[in-house]
Order: structure tokens, then C-alpha cells, then sequence
């Protein structure tokens, strides 16, 4: 265990009261922060809400079921482990739970023991996989985690150093940028002639992300520096 172990957040989505009180009362003894939610709606906002760390789904619920929560929290962006409960020994529930996006499932009746390690294991696969969400600015999207640039979902092949500052653009989107701020943060440098190459940098860019309208969506702000605007401008 680490020194400074974070308190990870679970919500339950759960329509038993009976089992969602057991739910709380077992991870919250594990140290885990418990949230409970009791139908498919109140589940669905309460994940938008939380963004928990794990999610506990009971597929059978009123309102919106657990395979609808699922999708459409997915579908969001929400990507947080999910471990469905299943009533039924049987296949295809499973198996429409791991296809509309959980990540593991459980079977009731279930021994509290087994839930806490199948919770356990969920949150060490996140913690491996990292799941950092994309960025998107207009028709661009960039994946942190994998280093990939995709325009228009075409898939663009940068340079170390031509992903650095064109991540850099798309936490500042719509922001102005001083050549100075941007060597600092993409070369650790500023001041004098390397802001030169800031410029040199940008050309770069600006040829890989040419889609063929004339049109650049790293605009130069005149005696100052760039800015990446929203492609659909
Ligand atoms: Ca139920």
C-alpha cells in the first residue's frame, strides 16, 4: 500500500434496496466511498455527475436497464470499469453485458470476498491502462496515452516534438499563444532565437493538418504567436 492511497469512488446501481445496502455496507468497510443510485435514470446522472472510479451495474432495473446505462454512458465518454450483476446463470445476459461495454460480471447471488476482488482487479487493469481521455478540438482528436492525431478520423503520423506542440495547441484551443510560452513549454527554452524554431515547427504542422481547403486551423497572431482555432470556422 502506498502512503497517500487515494479513496476511490464506487457508485452501485442497484434497485434492491436490501443489496444495495449490503453493496455499501462491504466496500464501504473495504475503504472504498460508496455512492448508490436505485433505478437506470438516476444511475445514468449520478455517473455523469461522479465519474467514479468503478461502477457496480444491476442489469435488471426500472427506468433504463443496466445494458442502456452502459451504452449510453460509453457513449458519453465515461469510461469507468464497470462490473455487472447478472440475476441468471445465463450466457447471452453475459454476454450482452461485456458487448454493450462492462468490463466484467457477476453472478447473484455472489460471495462479498469475490465482489471485492473482481472491484480490486477492475481498478488495478484502469490503473494499467490509465484510461486518459481524449482530446478533441473541432475535426482534430489526440490520444495522450497512445500518441496518436487523427483529422477528420484520418489518422496523421507526427514528430515527438510536432505532437508536443500540437497537444500544447489543443489544451489552449481558442487561446493565443506567445512564441515565447510555447518554446518554453514544447523545448523547455525561451527568450532569443530559439523561438525561431517555434515558427519553423508550426510550418510543420500546418502541412501535416493541410486538408486540401487552403484553410489553417493554427491561425498566426500577428506579432505575437498562433492560435488553434475550431476546425469548423
Ligand atoms: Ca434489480
Amino acid at each position: 500500500m502506498h502512503a497517500a492511497t487515494k479513496t476511490h469512488t464506487i457508485l452501485v446501481i442497484e434497485d434492491s434496496p436490501s443489496l444495495a445496502s449490503l453493496l455499501r455496507r462491504v466496500l464501504g468497510e473495504n475503504g472504498f466511498d460508496v455512492r448508490v443510485a436505485g433505478d437506470g435514470d438516476a444511475g445514468l446522472s449520478s455517473a455523469i455527475e461522479l465519474d467514479p472510479d468503478v461502477l457496480i451495474l444491476d442489469v435488471g432495473l426500472p427506468r433504463r436497464n443496466g445494458l442502456e446505462v452502459i451504452k449510453e454512458l460509453r457513449l458519453k465518454g465515461i469510461e469507468a470499469p464497470t462490473l455487472m450483476l447478472t440475476a441468471h446463470r445465463t450466457v447471452p445476459d453475459r454476454v450482452a453485458g461485456l458487448d454493450a461495454g462492462a468490463d466484467d460480471y457477476l453472478t447473484k447471488p455472489f460471495d462479498s470476498d469475490e465482489l471485492v476482488a473482481r472491484v480490486r482487479a477492475l481498478l488495478r487493469r484502469s490503473a494499467q491502462h490509465g484510461r486518459v481521455p481524449r482530446l478533441t478540438v473541432g475535426r482534430l482528436a489526440l490520444d495522450p496515452m497512445t500518441r496518436e492525431v487523427w483529422l477528420d478520423g484520418r489518422q496523421i503520423a507526427l514528430t515527438q516534438r510536432e505532437f508536443a506542440l500540437l497537444e500544447y495547441f489543443m489544451r489552449n484551443a481558442g487561446k493565443p499563444l506567445t512564441r515565447e510560452a510555447i518554446a518554453q513549454r514544447v523545448w523547455k527554452q525561451g527568450g532569443g532565437d530559439e523561438t525561431n524554431i517555434v515558427d519553423v515547427y508550426v510550418a510543420y504542422l500546418r502541412k501535416k493538418l493541410d486538408d486540401g481547403t487552403g484553410e489553417t486551423m493554427l491561425k498566426t497572431v500577428r506579432g505575437t504567436g498562433y492560435v488553434l482555432v475550431n476546425g469548423e470556422v
